[in-house]
């Protein structure tokens, strides 16, 4: 049998063979892949000749592109469109891949060649992008532990094999509890509910087999309903599975993994000679220590909570006022929020949506690229590996640029948030190599599919990310694209938020989905002037998560998380109407696997640098600025890691941002 995942891929673009590949064509795939870059390594750390930079890292560069080929495929299906088989080979491979990483890190040989090219660098006539790759090589070595030996090397192998297994397990944990908890409602239970809401619900009971509708633990389903329906306990039952996920004390609970998982990464920074998992963790970001952290989370800590505290006030009287006695509740925030949007802004999410479809956004998204850099997407034919997503051809003056697919709508079978992936990235070394660059979000499926604001911006968000990807512009995959400080990913993505903030974008593409009609000037104009609505909850909610995550990594790891994370949440003054945004048993950022691990703060670290990077398009009163978008694509969005980020940024804006523009962008500077 041909596995399609090893045969040539001949397809326009040289797209994966999505028709071809079967589930049980990945193990061997991968079986032959490893292989594959084993032999390759092995020859690299075995050739007798000097090393060189060509006959070194330009070898490691080229030596996994078939596991790169074959991962970029899997890993996108196993997080939007998992299955059985799916779950189980991703366990599988957690602890092969560790180990196999591990392996090329621990080789001796191999490492002593990267460390004499090092050592001799200033000799080899590399140029600016060389050195840097040269750089992180040996940084990536040494982080992983290519300098400890015997028993030490062997356990840090040993527990970075256990940590893979229990990331994974947990990001299937959290998707089993999300898929099996479902509330049905009756007819009556849909009042107050709008007509999205309803359909998006009704959308879900047919997925789950049921004959009315249903209420899922899915974002895009549960926030609306606690947004609009005023049957106090339904909310309540909603939101109590909404933040029992991963802790319902089933067989998919992950409070015993995170505990575990804190204590090996303690393990493995000690292993390496730092002080904590936080120091070891934020050494290469732009933050550098958890001081740094601390005191940037601090600083809008304070603000963010007296801003909640102040609104909690204001939403219990509106909660007393419907005759309920007792304190305001978590699963009363969002009805008695959206109850004073409606009060003091005349603002109903209901009333804007029609305004707000999926392709709308979609032509808003591309429109704004278009202007910015001169992008042009053109819709073109699957198949795709799901029958949602959605595919199109980017050029630039008749040059290709990337494929960019967009996968957005919930499903049973896709872990929850938003995300962007390359399938595969933007390279020059051995072919010029263009990026497959994937969107994946979680909006309410219906017909037409209609967003909300927040939905939009989160469409936005993740593009931004796709624009890093699609307009690198690098010689090495090794810091191509995404590949930055964790602190520094998210500025492109959250500056491109700010486009859908610029009167004339939603003035030419907020259009009812239906008439056609722009959006009234009228709502559009208070739309944009509720922009730092309940910037408290949100700030609130999104810190407390930040500092939790911090505590954990900062100093021993603790024994019960979840006693910690009281802890935490109790000395911060935790408003009581507000929990965490992500709580320990479903934090999947912190513990499915490192990538956000002490590193959540990093949304806002970037945030102080989009409120400043966008500042810097204002200031020329055009927010399309020509040059000021040319600025952007050189230093900051073709760049890759070729420099540190504090450098890029510099270059790009000419000093660093302080946090004011942050504060005064979330409404937070005025007194309360
Ligand atoms: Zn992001």
């Amino acid at each position: 049998m041909m596995n399609a995942l090893l045969s040539p891929w001949t397809a326009t673009f040289s797209l994966p063979p999505f028709a071809e590949i079967r589930d049980e064509h990945f193990a061997p795939a991968f079986d032959a892949a490893l292989a594959e870059a084993r032999v390759n390594i092995g020859q690299i750390a075995a050739n007798p000749d000097a090393p060189t930079f060509a006959n070194t890292i330009d070898a490691l560069e080229l030596a996994e592109a078939l596991l790169d080929r074959v991962s970029g495929v899997f890993y996108n299906l196993a997080g939007a469109d998992a299955n059985d088989t799916r779950e189980a080979l991703m366990r599988d491979l957690a602890p092969k891949l560790s180990a196999f990483s591990s392996e090329v890190t621990n080789n001796k040989s191999l490492f002593s060649k990267i460390e004499t090219l090092w050592q001799n660098r200033a000799t080899l006539s590399l140029t600016p992008e060389q050195s840097r790759v040269l750089e992180l090589y040996r940084q990536m070595f040494v982080r992983s532990g290519a300098n400890l030996d015997g028993a030490e090397a062997a356990r840090l192998t040993d527990v970075k094999a256990r940590l893979a297994v229990l990331g994974t397990q947990f990001s299937q944990n959290l998707l089993a509890d999300e898929r099996e908890w479902f509330m049905p409602l009756t007819e009556a239970d849909l009042e107050g509910l709008p007509d999205f809401a309803i359909a998006a619900a009704r959308a879900a009971g047919a997925e789950k087999g049921q004959s009315g509708p249903v209420v899922t633990l899915s974002r895009s389903i549960i926030v609306p309903f606690l947004q609009f329906s005023p049957r106090r306990a339904l909310r309540q039952k909603a939101y109590e599975a909404w933040v029992a996920r991963g802790a319902n004390g089933n067989a998919n609970d992950n409070r015993a993994i995170a505990a575990e998982t804190l204590s090996l990464r303690e393990e493995r920074a000690k292993l390496l000679g730092y002080q904590s998992f936080a120091d070891f963790k934020l050494e290469p970001e732009m933050a550098k220590t958890p001081q740094a952290v601390r005191g940037l989370l601090m600083r809008v800590w304070e603000p963010a909570r007296a801003k909640a505290l102040s609104d909690a006030t204001v939403l219990e009287a509106l909660l007393h006022a419907d005759g309920i006695t007792g304190p305001l509740e978590p699963w009363d925030w969002r009805f008695y929020s959206e109850q004073r949007r409606k009060a003091e802004h005349d603002l109903d999410e209901a009333a804007l949506k029609p305004y707000l479809s999926l392709n709308a956004m979609l032509a808003a998204q591309f429109d704004c690229a278009h202007r910015l850099f001169g992008l042009e997407f053109r819709e073109i034919d699957g198949p795709f590996y799901h029958p949602d997503v959605r595919g199109w051809e980017v050029t630039r003056n008749g040059a290709h640029v990337a494929v960019f697919l967009g996968d957005y709508f919930a499903r049973g079978s896709k872990r929850s948030g938003a995300w962007c992936s390359a399938m595969r990235s933007q390279k020059k070394l051995g072919a010029e190599t263009r990026p497959i660059v994937v969107n994946v979000c979680n909006f309410a499926k219906g017909e037409p599919c209609l967003l909300s604001y927040d939905d939009a911006r989160t469409l936005f968000h993740e593009f931004g990310h796709a624009l890093h990807q699609m307009l690198s512009d690098v010689t090495y995959g090794f810091i191509s694209g995404t590949s930055v400080a964790r602190d520094f990913v998210e500025l492109p993505s959250q500056l491109y938020e700010h486009w859908l903030e610029v009167p004339e974008v939603l003035e030419k593409h907020a259009r009812h989905w239906q008439t056609g009609a722009p959006m009234p000037a009228d709502l559009l104009q208070r739309l944009l002037a509720a922009g730092t609505y309940d910037q408290g909850f949100a700030t609130v909610e999104f810190v407390a998560s930040a500092l939790v995550d911090l505590a954990f990594h900062e100093g021993p790891a603790p024994a019960d998380p979840m006693q910690k994370q009281a802890e935490v949440l109790e000395s911060l003054g935790m408003p009581r109407a507000i929990r965490m945004r992500h709580a320990t048993p479903h934090f999947a950022h912190v513990f499915s696997g490192d990538g956000y691990s002490s590193g959540y703060y990093s949304y806002m670290w970037s945030e102080v640098m989009d409120a400043d990077a966008f500042a810097a398009f204002e200031e020329t009163g055009n927010p399309f600025d020509p040059e000021t978008a040319k600025r952007l694509e050189t230093f900051i969005l073709s760049a890759g890691g070729s420099q540190p980020a504090e450098d890029l940024y510099t270059q790009f804006r000419g000093r660093m941002p302080g946090v004011e523009p942050l504060l005064k962008g979330r409404g937070l500077l005025e007194p309360v």
